[in-house]
């Protein structure tokens, strides 16, 4: 092997592979194209927010002084609803105006009290107070963004909460990282794609499916291939063809100690590799390094394992690639109602249902634990976290990985 990194451990894995970010272009997407997008630069607030002082309740806005001593008759002198100008307004001594939410506090008035709590007298155009108003019911100018205040900072993906307040800041249009192109190269003779019919011996490419969602989840554009053969020629074509069409390469299979494992093979005799094998289990055989230039993952033919290998090492990599911030790699703290078996020398990655109780998240082992059974991490909601050597018996609290 050389000097090639050689069965690192997971961090490591992921420390080198961040030595070759991708890079990527800005564009800039309306607020409708732009959702699950990442922002590119800080968003710094047009507006203050609110833009004027504003009641948040409907109800009557007065002088505080003019009701200390419930019940307080006041007399009706003006309305101030959703978008009205207020300008000309003034709540003189013993006056109140009608308010909606939302609309601009009168001049004159300091505090609001909400409907519910105010006898209206139409025929005198009065209004008897039942309590005390309240001053806290205005809502203040700027408030919750001042102008020029930065909101959202590079790298936030952006939510539905997020894009709204892009809006709310004024922004029509926003500055996005361009979608990073993912070639996806399933290996293996055996492959045959879904509707198909099998032959003996041969199984559905499944890979590519699982690992282009993947990709879509964290917002880049996957371009899966045609499976490629077990041949160095057919592998080697494919892989040039990615390096000029994509910005990373995954492959799935071929990455194991065999003769017939053509992908660890090619990058060893022709690539630029930077690590192989990685301390996890399931999903040890994984390669990373460049290809013509450009960032390769070799990731295992077991579709567990291939997911596994994606969500731990390929999803940090290409978030820290795009400064993308959110909580996706943030482990839950889960208690163990199964006994797990961990090992000593790799993070132990196991498939477990999480069920929410008063007592916390409680965390089940399936049965079948085997890398090729993708139906178990389908079923799964979580990967246990688990570090060389720790002990994971029934109670024990440990971290795990929301799927
Ligand atoms: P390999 O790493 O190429 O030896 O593959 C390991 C196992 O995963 C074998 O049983 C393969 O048949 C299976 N496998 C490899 N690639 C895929 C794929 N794209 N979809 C489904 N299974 C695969
Ligand atoms: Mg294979």
């Amino acid at each position: 092997m050389g000097e090639v990194p050689y069965f690192v451990s997971l961090d490591e894995a992921v420390r080198i592979a961040k030595q070759t970010p991708l890079t990527l272009d800005n564009e800039t997407l309306s607020l409708d194209d732009a959702h699950g997008r990442i922002l590119a630069t800080d968003l710094i607030s047009k507006v203050d927010d609110p833009a004027f002082d504003n009641s948040a309740m409907d109800g009557f806005a007065m002088r505080f002084e003019d009701t200390l001593t419930p019940p307080s008759i006041l007399k009706i002198t003006g309305l101030s609803q959703a978008g009205s100008d207020i300008e000309s307004s003034n709540v003189e001594v013993g006056c109140a105006y009608r308010i909606m939410t939302g609309a601009a506090i009168p001049k004159g008035a300091d505090s609001i009290l909400q409907i519910e709590l105010c006898e209206v007298d139409e025929q005198q155009q009065s209004v008897t107070l039942l309590q005390q108003s309240k001053k806290h019911f205005i809502r203040k100018r700027g408030e919750n963004l001042q102008k020029g205040q930065v909101a959202l900072s590079k790298g936030s993906i952006l939510t539905p909460s997020k894009i709204g307040l892009c809006a709310t800041m004024g922004y029509a249009e926003v500055p996005v990282v361009t979608k990073a192109k993912v070639a996806i190269i399933s290996t293996g003779d055996e492959l045959v794609s879904p509707g198909q019919p099998l032959q003996p011996g041969q199984l559905y490419e499944s890979n590519s499916f699982g690992l282009a969602g993947l990709v879509k989840w964290l917002g880049h554009q996957p371009h899966r291939f045609n499976a490629v053969p077990d041949t160095i020629n057919e592998l080697r074509t494919a892989l040039d063809q990615a390096a000029k069409t994509s910005d990373v390469i995954l492959t799935s299979g071929g990455v194991s100690m065999g003769d017939w494992d053509l992908v660890r093979k090619i990058m060893q005799e022709e690539g630029d590799l930077k690590f192989w094998r990685v301390k996890i289990r399931p999903g040890s055989p994984p390669l990373f390094g460049t290809w013509k230039g450009t960032p390769i993952f070799g990731l295992p033919g077991n579709p567990v394992s291939s997911h596994v290998v994606f969500r731990m090492i390929v999803a940090p990599w290409l978030r820290h690639s795009t400064s993308a911030s959110g909580p996706i790699e943030t482990p839950v703290r889960v208690k163990l109602a199964d006994k797990i078996k961990s090992t000593d020398d790799c993070t132990t990655l196991r498939r477990i249902q999480i069920h929410s109780t008063e007592e916390g998240l409680i965390g089940t082992q399936g049965s079948h634990q085997g890398s090729g059974n993708l139906e178990s991490l389908a079923s799964a909601d979580a990967l246990t976290l688990l570090q060389p050597g720790q002990k994971a018996g029934v109670g024990a609290w440990i971290d795990a990985l929301i799927l």
